[in-house]
């Protein structure tokens, strides 16, 4: 059997009336990755009552896509993953689509991620182990064209802290960065907040490799999960700290 062509002849009117008639447009045009002011989808279950981002622990097989906007008037927000509130989502505002924003598309992962979508920077600075500085090529409008990142979801230990001695490890952590960014060409993803209240630019970083070194910091013990403010890998960052330290690496020795 021949397959469905849409370029071939009367097909093609045929594709378009049903597109015209929107019932296909859900496949095209809710992407919300490759949209500027996109819905923020969350998920619910059929027996729970609350909404969840995606990747959520409690979330079961059954989950359903839903808008924020939608899921809010019928569930509460789930304490675990935390999802925002359609007021916070409103305060914040969308991204151009070069950046990519984990927390309302289908996440990037952790290994072997197609970095293709991401953007393209070089860390030309490194600060420590959690901080590095970067140069965008052709920075998107939100961004300059230098900017200070702080790796989402991590803390390590304090060595450039002015009013504080260097932490047990914190050289190591900050040399396990250095070894693995500085000069090198990275992919940034993003979560919730483009900034932090210094003004640091908030990232997922990701190697050539497809790595995220955030997670790989945690994965290696040079630093804790930093679940103070929901991000959208937490469960998944929880789980390699308690790997770091049932295997004693790094921090946990
Ligand atoms: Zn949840």
């Amino acid at each position: 059997m021949r397959a469905f062509n849409p370029k071939r002849g009367w097909a093609k009117y045929l594709f378009l009336f049903f597109l015209s008639l929107g019932v296909l447009s859900p496949c095209y045009a809710e992407d919300p990755r490759f949209s500027a002011d996109a819905e923020i989808i969350v998920f619910v279950t059929n027996s729970g009552k609350k909404y969840h981002r995606d990747g959520c622990s409690s979330l079961s097989r059954s989950k359903i896509a839903l808008s924020l906007g939608d899921a809010a008037r019928a569930y509460g927000p789930c304490s675990i993953c935390r999802p925002p509130s359609p007021e916070k989502a409103a305060l914040t505002p969308p991204l151009s689509s070069a950046l990519y924003r984990v927390s309302v598309a289908e996440p990037p992962g952790f290994s072997a991620v197609d970095i293709s979508r991401l953007l393209r920077a070089e860390v030309v600075d490194h600060v420590d182990g959690d901080t590095v500085r970067v140069r965008i090529a052709n920075p998107p409008p939100e961004l300059g064209p230098v900017e200070t990142i702080r790796l989402i979801g991590v803390d390590t230990p304090e060595t450039v802290h002015p009013r504080k001695e260097v932490e047990p490890l914190g050289r190591e952590a900050s040399d396990f960065t250095k070894t693995r960014l500085l000069g090198k060409t990275v992919y940034l993803a993003f979560d919730w907040d483009l900034r932090d209240r210094y003004n640091r630019l908030l990232a997922y970083i990701y190697t050539e490799e497809g790595l995220c070194h955030n997670a790989e910091i945690i994965r290696a013990g040079f630093g804790h999960a930093y679940t103070r403010f929901s991000f959208r890998f937490m469960e998944e960052f929880r789980v390699l700290e308690r790997g770091a330290r049932e295997n004693r690496r790094g921090l946990w020795e």
